[in-house]
């Protein structure tokens, strides 16, 4: 977190506020920075997906708030393409629904019934769906149902915070402790008013709510606030450099060691910032990528590489967590690490 928001979560400790106040007056300056029509701070973007899912659910109606996750006759489906069925889905199944999976937009045409609650898109799956971003919310409109999409891992690049609303999805999960280096726990809602005001009618401060355990404190919301006006004001273009020079690191630390190999890479879509691949020969460098993964934690001080389900031979590491003075310790404990293996 960036000091400036440390200061706005202790600063906000020693103070009392109207619970609903604080998340009107957070919830229009997050929507003013980020040109949406409405935005809250959530419990993370896992929070978001479940609170959009209950808004679009319930509306406002009490007595369907208070009955979640009984939706026994109410709108209990959410339309999803199959490849955008992922772990964090179990946040929307939490409303008591049923995932109607798709394939092509005549297949969602299909699906949809009286009892079409929404339509579930997975960001970063874009690529692999049949149905791209700008048609499904195009289905949407013409079919009546609100769409949400995930974009919880999707910062940097700073653009995404708008695009999505933009492009008309009717509700956007952020994730606020990953890119946007907020408090870890936190996240964003953003979109329409009235599904923004149905999902805080189903969470805290109202007790009798799905949402009552995703609560966000005080704190939180503050600091998550003040995270986002410092991110909004970075010079995103040093970043980038800073995050390339440390991928540079990396390499050149290792580029003496024989038979071993690197590669500066930029994920297409979420996590989208400068990670070095390394490979090595493993007939020249005798060890396997799980050793060197273990290796790297037990150290001190101890390093977590991407966990990918890794190649044998092979490890990623992102460049954009790591404090000042990092890239080249990694690059010494990796250089070290791997030269053993060789002489071994
Ligand atoms: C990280 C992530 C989430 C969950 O976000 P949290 O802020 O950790 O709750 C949801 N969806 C996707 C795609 C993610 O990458």
């Amino acid at each position: 977190m960036p000091p400036e928001a440390v200061q706005a979560f202790a600063a906000m400790s020693r103070h009392f506020v109207r619970l609903d106040e604080l998340h009107d007056a957070v919830g229009r300056r997050i929507a003013k920075l980020l040109s949406c029509e409405a935005a809250m701070v959530t419990s993370g973007g896992f929070g978001a997906l479940t609170l959009g899912t209950a808004a679009c659910i319930t509306g406002t109606d009490p007595e369907r708030i208070r009955r979640l996750p009984d939706t026994a006759g109410m709108k209990n489906e959410v339309i999803v393409q199959k490849s955008h069925r992922f772990a964090y889905d179990h946040a929307v199944r939490n409303c008591g629904v049923r995932l109607i999976e798709v394939e092509s937009e005549d297949d969602v045409e299909r699906a949809l019934t009286e009892r079409t609650a929404m339509m579930l898109f997975l960001n970063k799956n874009e690529p692999q769906g049949r149905i791209p971003a700008a048609k499904f919310v195009r289905l949407g409109k013409h079919l009546g149902i609100p769409t949400l999409n995930d974009a919880a891992a999707d910062v940097p690049p700073v653009e995404n915070l708008f695009a999505h609303t933009l492009l008309g999805f009717d509700l956007v999960a952020v994730s606020g402790g990953k890119g946007l280096r907020g408090p870890q726990g936190a996240g964003l809602l953003l979109g329409r008013a009235d599904l923004i005001h149905a999902a805080r009618l189903n969470t805290a401060p109202h007790s009798d709510t799905i949402g009552r355990g995703l609560k966000v404190s005080k704190e939180e919301m503050i600091a998550m606030m003040v995270a986002l006006e410092v991110y909004l004001q970075r010079d995103h273009q040093a970043d980038w450099r800073e995050w390339e020079r440390r991928v540079d690191v990396i390499r050149e630390g290792l580029a003496a060691v024989l038979g071993v190999m690197t590669e500066r890479f930029v994920p297409p879509i979420a996590n989208q910032v400068p990670h070095a691949r390394i490979r090595w020969d493993q007939r020249l460098v005798k060890v396997s990528a799980a050793e060197i993964v273990r290796e790297l934690r037990d150290g001190n001080p101890s390093i977590e590489v991407v966990p990918v389900p890794y190649e044998e031979g092979s490890v990623e590491i992102a460049s954009w967590m790591l404090q000042p003075g990092e890239a080249e310790i990694i690059a010494r404990r990796l250089g070290e690490g791997l030269a053993s293996a060789t002489r071994a």
